[in-house]
């Protein structure tokens, strides 16, 4: 069994960032500035953002983080985010999801100039992913796909089982996977709450991608010998032995899974840092593109 390893290779990706802005300063230009808006306190926003934060300052960003309280309008937070498309400093920028009750999502999204839209999330960039043109691809399936490709994991013609259908995970994974890309060309079936028989698809799946939020839903005897298995789960589990009070917990069994798998990423350490360094990528981008 071979591990996905998501830190180590978000740590060259981050390597390879902090590369191109060496250069960039070199020549006497300014660094790409990324911001991020974090509206309220809950703990695994803050957390999220803090190391998106964090990894900007590592490869040498400049990195603004907006922090607005959970009571902010929607007004505010849309007048915020004008303030961010028309500052001519700022590359890109990312609301953190979830937002509170109060404010609509999409019609957030919505506002973002999709030019710095690094998370991926406004429709125009959905569509242009939909098309396979160059876009900014939100940085989970982004960093699924850069694993992929990185690992040689053969793809062309394999049958990937997705599980999950979300708009940031799911959807935009199995359109990607079945473009004609690297790591693409796969034959790919998408799998949500409604699925019939899931263990039935499964089993017969090259590849799995497990992103449904359910923490060790994909055991053993749901996976064929040498199967692929990406586990994009992430959910806080109470445990009293750890010093905070939970641990962290994927989509899949990994004690059981790894011993069939061909290929597995281990939670954390596998797709969650790999998320983290696609942004900063598109954060490039963006300053390509404006720069
Ligand atoms: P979501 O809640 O938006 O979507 C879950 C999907 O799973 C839905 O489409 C639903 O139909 C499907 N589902 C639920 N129960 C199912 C079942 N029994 N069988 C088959 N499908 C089922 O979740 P999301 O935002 O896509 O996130 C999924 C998981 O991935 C969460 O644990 C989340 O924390 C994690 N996540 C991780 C990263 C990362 O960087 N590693 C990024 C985003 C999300």
């Amino acid at each position: 069994m071979i591990l996905l390893d998501g830190k180590k290779t978000s740590a060259d990706i981050k390597q390879e960032i902090a590369k191109s802005v060496k250069e960039i300063k070199k020549q006497g230009r300014r660094a790409p500035h990324l911001a991020a808006v974090l509206v309220g306190i809950d703990g695994a926003s803050m957390t999220y953002v803090g190391a998106k934060v964090k990894a900007c300052q590592l490869v040498g960003f400049e990195s603004t983080l907006i922090k607005l309280p959970e009571n902010t309008s929607e007004k505010a937070l849309l007048q915020q985010i004008e303030a961010l498309n028309n500052n001519p400093d700022i590359d890109g920028f990312i609301v953190q999801l979830p937002l509170p009750k109060h404010i609509d999502e999409q019609k957030v999204i919505m506002s973002i100039d999709p030019n710095k839209d690094v998370d991926g999330f406004h429709p125009v960039n959905v569509g242009r992913l939909t098309l396979d043109l160059p876009t900014f691809i939100s940085a989970t399936p982004f960093g699924i796909m850069e694993l992929l490709e990185r690992y040689e994991i053969s793809t062309s013609g394999k049958h990937v089982v997705v599980i999950g259908r979300s708009n940031i995970v799911g959807r935009p994974m199995s359109i990607l996977l079945s473009q004609k890309r690297k790591a693409g060309n796969a034959t790919v079936t998408i799998a949500h709450s409604r699925t019939k028989d899931l263990k039935l698809l499964t089993q017969q799946a090259d590849i799995v991608i497990a992103a449904l939020g359910i923490p060790e839903f994909l055991t053993a005897d749901m996976v064929k010998d040498n199967a692929v298995i990406i586990d994009v789960g992430i959910t806080r589990v109470p445990d009293d032995s750890k010093k905070k009070g939970y641990r962290i917990t994927g989509d899949v069994d990994f004690k059981g899974v790894s011993n069939k798998a061909s290929h597995i990423t281990p939670v954390p350490g596998g797709v969650g840092p790999m998320t983290i360094a696609m942004l900063l990528k598109n954060n490039l981008q963006a300053y390509n593109k404006m720069c």
